[in-house]
């Protein structure tokens, strides 16, 4: 049996952009979590598609981000 690929995202941040208010870490508790400064830190982990509850919170984040800061990469997951 081959591997099979299947569609995923890690979220990731515009250090530059960020204000260090820590509201992603609000919106997406499972993939935000914040420094000592309250600079996020996310987990980098790939997310597959699949996982509606991650991508819901994720797109809150996303869209919460009040410096845009926040992005959501493509990347192929093996399984
Ligand atoms: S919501 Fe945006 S600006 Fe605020 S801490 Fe998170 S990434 Fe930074």
């Amino acid at each position: 049996m081959g591997v099979r690929r299947t569609g995923g995202f890690v979220l990731a941040l515009n250090p530059v952009l960020c204000d260090g208010f820590g509201h992603c870490a609000e919106l997406a508790p499972d993939l935000v979590h914040l420094d000592e400064w309250g600079y996020p830190v996310l987990t980098g982990e790939p997310v597959p598609f699949s996982n509606l509850a991650a991508r819901e919170s994720t797109r809150y984040a996303v869209r919460g981000c009040p410096r845009q800061a926040l992005r959501i990469e493509r990347v192929n997951l093996s399984q």
